[in-house]
């Protein structure tokens, strides 16, 4: 479905034209197939978040190939929006539009974007929330939910124009300890499903139970990557190691 092919990725170091840049993705090569999830670890700053944002078409690349089913989706001609109808990515911080009910941001994207009826829109959005556990919230704005409720309303949202990848950044890290559970229950779910999953995560455990393959990235580079046995229980490279140590 999604291969990245020695893709690159710059970002300038300051402000001017006499700022330098700074390699963030440095020759990635990437492969998630239908009804697979991979799963991108890694330090704080080694290009997770830039990586998913490239696949989402947030950020462009310096170099280097993005395909969707072998179209490059990196090439400036390319229709966006009818590849961004194909991903969905929740991110880190939910944001979910405070003036909208919650059924009404999980089908604003279907009425608005994909011009389908209220109606229709509805009867997929009410199921959807039904889906994630959040029938008897539809009518609730985000800030009468608890974190763990607006970020399963965000992943609703995500799912109701049935995506055929779904890109997660982070998606548990501002939550309360408490509310992880439910999230990542959900999302357990939708791998025994069959969703194709690209995720970045610091959550070594969720890791373990939802990953094909697990990728370790390390300034910008795919460091080290396999099974999650091989790579989180029997890492062959030393910051691979150190980099698990400092998580326990
Ligand atoms: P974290 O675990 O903290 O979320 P990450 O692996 O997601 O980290 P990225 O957010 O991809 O890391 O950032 C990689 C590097 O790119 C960082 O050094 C960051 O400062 C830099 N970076 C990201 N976005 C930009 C931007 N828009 N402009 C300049 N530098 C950026
Ligand atoms: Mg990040």
């Amino acid at each position: 479905l999604l291969r990245l092919r020695d893709v690159r990725k710059t970002f300038p170091t300051g402000p001017g034209r006499r700022a330098g840049r700074r390699t963030v993705l440095d020759g990635i090569d990437l492969d998630v197939d239908e009804h697979r999830c991979v799963v991108l670890v890694g330090s704080s700053g080694s290009g997770k978040s830039t990586l998913l944002r490239v696949v989402d078409l947030l950020e462009d690349v310096d170099d280097g190939q993005v395909l969707l089913d072998g179209v490059d989706v990196a090439d400036p001609w390319v229709d966006a929006d009818a590849v961004r109808a194909r991903l969905a990515m929740v991110f880190q911080s939910y944001n979910l539009f405070p003036h909208l009910s919650v059924l009404d941001n999980v089908t604003l994207a279907p009425r608005l974007v994909h011009r389908r009826p209220r109606s229709d829109a509805e009867d997929a959005g009410r199921q959807m929330l039904a889906r994630v556990g959040l029938a008897d919230k539809a009518a609730s704005y985000p800030d009468q939910l608890s974190g763990g409720e607006q970020q399963r309303a965000a992943i609703a949202r995500a799912l109701v124009g049935g995506p055929e990848l779904l890109l997660l950044d982070e998606v548990t890290s501002a939550l309360d300890p408490e509310l992880v559970g439910e999230v990542l229950d959900l999302l357990l779910d939708l791998r025994a499903e069959g969703t194709t999953m690209l995720v970045a995560t610091h959550e070594m455990d969720f890791a373990r139970q939802v990953a094909d393959e697990v990728v370790f990235l390390h300034d910008g580079r795919v460091h080290e990557r396999g099974t999650p046995a091989e790579v989180l229980d029997a890492p062959q490279r030393e910051r691979t190691r150190e980099f698990l140590r400092r998580l326990r």
